[in-house]
């Protein structure tokens, strides 16, 4: 879970004061991905990270104390501003108030015209009429009665009407007569934008002035729905879109590409068949699923770690070949100095604490292991075979250690590179990651 996960990603970078240098291109890279693979269009991914980077530059995130989080505070606050900022309510101003529902074919249109009657005679005490405007299929008509039936609201249908201007203009005499002040008017779709679709939802738009016009959109067309959006606002210009289909694991990525091209609220979600399935849409909530997708903690995690690729692949090799020597050990420690508390970073690693539970690097220790590896002869450094107890004392003196602190370190070395060989798995990898170069 996301917040969860930020959680980790916060706590991580607290007391990291010491970070001074952050990798945006690098980040904002792993953030386009993760709004790519939440469905959102491309060029706008490409515009949105383009903004952030801009931002993040103009706060000075680079000397910032505590640059990972600063960057996802900013990624996500850029987000949320894109879906609209605030909750978006719906106009009930009117008696009856009227909402149109449009659409393509499988949307959701019925189905949400149900929640929404339901929402709205629950929470605002509202009497609404349910019209059934779908005059192709025969179905399409029984469908909202079923609906209707469900939640206990009257659906107005004229079986013999072929004309829809007439059904829906006749349905707000009936509600205005039967005391009605709610009028939702539910329409036929196609399953692709065409002319003769527009046209009647237009003329049914013209002929009955809405107070609300509502977009509907099944949230898992991803890239399809920024097209379609833009060809029913360009006929209807309407006041709100409602993502539906929202449950499961569908990314949402469409209300960031949908608002960013008509530039019209998302009002409601949909998630789920049943007629309580509905939810205000909340942008932030909205936020946290889209960079859910991206794993924030993972792209945090990089930005820290200075992921230097071509240097961790040479590391791997060296370790494939068993080439792996003091001088690569004191080139990680000086890594896992510069990124702070090794526990915490390795604590991150499924299965890697484990192994590095052993090995007890503290900060403190880092000076004397440093000392005994400066002692040693290149020679020494990238062969420790070598090191025999003449040279053990040779390196304990001159680096003003003990002989059990060289043994120490030999043992903490020992353990380290069998580790390394051992983590060529896929953990593995991620470890190396982390360690740098
Ligand atoms: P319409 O053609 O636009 O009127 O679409 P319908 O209301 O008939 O919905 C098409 C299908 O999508 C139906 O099987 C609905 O049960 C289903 N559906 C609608 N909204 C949701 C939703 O929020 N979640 C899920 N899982 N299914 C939905
Ligand atoms: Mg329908």
């Amino acid at each position: 879970n996301l917040s969860e996960k930020l959680d980790k990603a916060f706590h991580i970078l607290k007391g990291h004061g010491k970070i001074t240098e952050i990798n945006v291109a690098e980040t904002l890279k792993e953030v386009r991905r993760a709004l790519l693979d939440a469905d959102v269009n491309f060029k706008i991914a490409k515009d949105f990270t383009a903004r952030v980077r801009d931002k993040a530059i103009g706060q000075n995130v680079l000397t910032t104390l505590q640059p990972g989080q600063l960057l996802v505070k900013l990624v996500k606050d850029e987000l949320v501003d894109l879906m609209g900022g605030d909750v978006a309510g719906v106009n009930l101003s009117g008696n009856p108030t009227v909402i149109l529902m449009s659409g393509l074919q499988g949307s959701g249109k019925t189905t949400f015209s149900g929640k929404l009657a339901n929402y709205l005679k629950t929470k605002k005490n509202k009497k609404p009429l349910l019209v059934a405007c779908d005059i192709y299929r025969p179905a399409a008509i029984n469908q909202l009665h079923v609906v209707g039936k469900s939640i206990d609201v009257e659906v107005y249908s004229e079986i013999e009407n072929k004309n829809p201007v007439e059904i829906a203009q006749n349905a707000i005499k009936y509600a205005k007569a039967n005391g009605f002040n709610l009028v939702i008017v539910d329409t036929a779709g196609r399953l692709a934008v065409d002319e003769e679709m527009m046209d009647e939802i237009a003329r049914v738009h013209q002929a009955i002035q809405p107070h609300e016009t509502l977009f509907v959109v099944d949230s898992m067309t991803g890239q399809d729905a920024v097209n379609t959006a833009k060809a029913f606002n360009d006929r209807l210009n309407f006041d709100g879109v409602v993502l539906t289909k929202l449950d499961g694991d569908t990314r949402g990525g469409a209300a960031l590409s949908i608002k960013s091209v008509v530039n019209k609220p998302i009002k409601f979600i949909g998630t789920g068949e049943k007629m309580d399935a509905i939810d205000a849409f909340y942008p932030s909530r909205m936020a946290d699923r889209i960079l859910g997708m991206g794993d924030v903690v993972s792209l945090v995690e990089r930005a820290q770690a200075q992921f230097d690729e071509e240097e961790a692949r040479k590391l791997q090799k060296k370790i494939a070949k068993n080439q792996f020597g003091f001088d690569d050990f004191l080139a990680q420690i000086q890594q896992v100095k510069k990124m702070g508390n090794m526990k915490d970073l390795i604590g991150m690693i499924p299965g890697a604490s484990k192994a590095m539970k052993d090995i007890d690097i503290q900060d403190d220790a880092f000076k004397h292991i440093e000392a005994i590896i400066y002692s040693m002869t290149p020679e020494e450094r990238s062969k420790p075979t070598l090191i025999d107890t003449r040279r053990k004392n040779r390196i304990a003196k001159g680096s003003g250690t003990k002989i059990e602190q060289v043994n120490q370190l030999m043992k903490q070395f020992d353990q380290m590179s069998k580790m390394m060989k051992m983590m060529q798995g896929p953990g593995g990898k991620q470890m190396m990651k982390m360690m740098g170069g």
